[in-house]
């Protein structure tokens, strides 16, 4: 009987392993970090055009949460979900204690694990406090450096976008190319930016603070995740 559970126990092990093995890969990038980074890099492969590798991020206009710490907050939840679902996760961070590595290092994280999709979360931030919504991000296509992962790009960002505006109820804002983010630029696999809200704006700053709205973040990026790498959306639970 003992012997006859430890062979159960080593072939289910073994499936596991092998199941893991052909799991698609997904890499979670919680923006920014504990500190900003003033250096500056080149927006694209081969460019002259530099920019600084992080600007810091936005914090809570009530809370006085950092937008580092929401991200990552989210971002954990998304990992524990996306792994139960059986997709393995690389993270770009797992603490918000450092200075910020840049969009270059982020993308290449992506690059070297062959990810399936490099999902990018930040939230939004603007002058005006009555600005607010859920917003996707997508490179614009270019010759040489998006136009191979323009098209699957955009398919996840529709899927993403539509999952989190549902999950969130927060006003959708929808899809907008961007030629100038150089951490879409130096991505060789589907990359895509979820604004999950406005931390100036108080009724999504308060709401977003929230472990039951962060964790219904992180079940509509999960859905739409497994929506865009074929597994289906019921295995994040509900
Ligand atoms: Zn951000």
């Amino acid at each position: 009987m003992i012997r006859a559970l430890f062979v159960a126990a080593v072939a289910l092990a073994l499936c596991g392993t092998a199941h893991a093995a052909g799991a698609p890969v997904v890499v979670i990038d919680p923006g920014h970090d504990l500190r900003a980074n003033a250096e500056t890099e080149p927006i694209g492969p081969g460019s002259a055009t530099r920019k600084i590798k992080d600007g810091g991020g936005t914090h809570g206009v009530l809370t006085g949460i950092r937008e580092a710490d929401l991200v990552l907050g989210v971002s954990l939840r998304l990992r524990a979900l996306l792994r139960r679902a059986g997709v393995r996760v690389v993270m770009t961070r797992t603490t918000t204690a450092s200075t910020s590595m840049g969009n270059i290092a982020r993308a290449r994280i992506a690059n070297r694990a062959g990810a399936a999709l490099l999902l990018r979360v930040h939230a939004d931030g603007h002058a005006s406090a009555d600005v607010r919504g859920t917003h996707t991000l997508v490179p614009e296509a270019r010759s040489g450096w998006t136009d191979d992962v323009y098209r699957p790009s955009r398919r996840a960002a529709g899927l993403v976008q539509t999952e989190l505006v549902r999950a969130l109820g927060f006003p959708d804002r929808g899809i907008s190319e961007r030629s100038d983010f150089t951490g879409f630029n130096w991505a060789d696999v589907p990359v895509i930016l979820v604004e999950l809200g406005f931390m100036t704006n108080p009724v999504e700053d308060r709401r977003l603070a929230r472990g039951e709205v962060r964790q219904r973040a992180a079940l509509g990026l999960c859905r739409g995740t497994l929506r865009f790498v074929g597994v289906a959306p019921s295995r994040c639970g509900v």
